[in-house]
């Protein structure tokens, strides 16, 4: 497996194997990978015959008081495990080689992004629209790759290629979980051991609206008033949101009466998590 640094070389090795006529998958990823990661690896690996993942932890998605800094970062270990997983090619840009001086090009997705993780992040899907977006023009995937627990994430991504035209498929996988329901994430490794424990309380809550959902509540209030009300009987977790939107166009709703997302952010002293469950009726 090949460790890429610079966008010249990664045009090379896209090139190549174009012209040995092979079909091109993309994993995008900020690295310190896990077995969500790893299961989007391996469906491209099932779909796609060349699979690239991007390991790059992209300055302009994070706010100036958030984790740029401490982010975990592994590569040694990410590669061992992403070549395990299928992979051919790892990209990993330094921050110079994405954004050289004078950078002045960025893609807003406009209305979905006001809400959920764009209104307490601004500026996030911002710096994620515009780093896929390069993503995409520097290795010209058929299809690129992106998990559900980023539900938002996927939203703006769908939109931005209708949008303008792009010619990739866009593949969604399912949220990876640990066997205690926990939501894989890099930022699982910040939490102390009480609030693991705490951080539970995210997949139950959830799935008492899902239990609920099933046995034929509708009312959005009502299904968010449960998630809610589980997740203030931890101690340890501070809600940033609940809510229920349409999925994927993000639009408020009374009654889940078509594709809905049910999303939380909370965090655990100073770590943020996020989950969601989509309503498919
Ligand atoms: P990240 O490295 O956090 O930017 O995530 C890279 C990709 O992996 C995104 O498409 C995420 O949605 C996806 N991903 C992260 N965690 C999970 C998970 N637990 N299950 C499925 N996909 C995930």
């Amino acid at each position: 497996m090949k460790i890429i640094e610079t966008v010249a070389e990664m045009r090379e090795f896209i090139a190549a194997k174009r012209q040995a006529g092979k079909t091109i998958g993309l994993v995008p990823t900020m690295g310190a990978l896990h077995e969500g990661h790893l299961t989007l690896m391996r469906t491209a690996k099932a779909k796609c015959d060349v699979v690239v993942a991007s390991i790059f932890v992209n300055p302009t998605q994070f706010g100036p008081n958030e984790d740029l800094d401490s982010y975990p970062r592994d590569l040694a270990g990410d590669a061992v495990k992403a070549e395990s997983a299928g992979v051919e090619a790892i990209f990993h840009p330094q921050p110079s080689e994405m954004y050289s001086a004078g950078y002045a090009t960025y893609i807003n997705v406009e209305g979905i992004t006001d809400k959920l993780c764009g209104k307490s992040r601004p500026g996030h899907f911002r710096g994620v629209a515009t780093v896929v977006s390069k993503l995409f023009n520097i290795v010209q995937p058929d299809t690129a790759f992106f998990g559900q627990k980023d539900a938002q994430q996927v939203a703006v991504i769908e939109r931005m290629v209708r949008d303008l035209n792009m010619a990739i498929q866009i593949e969604v996988v399912t949220i990876v979980r640990e066997a205690d329901g926990l939501a894989r994430s890099s930022r699982n490794t910040y939490l102390s051991k009480e609030e693991r424990e705490a951080a539970l309380v995210l997949s139950r809550s959830l799935r008492l609206a899902s239990e609920a959902a099933a046995k034929g509540e509708r009312k959005a209030a009502a299904l968010k008033s449960l998630v809610e009300t589980e997740i203030k009987g931890e101690s340890l977790a501070k809600i940033e949101y609940v809510e229920i939107y349409s999925y994927p166009d993000l639009a408020e709703i009374e009654e889940v009466k078509e594709t809905a997302l049910l999303a939380v952010a909370v965090r655990f002293g100073t770590t943020r998590l996020i989950d969601n469950i989509i309503f498919n009726n």
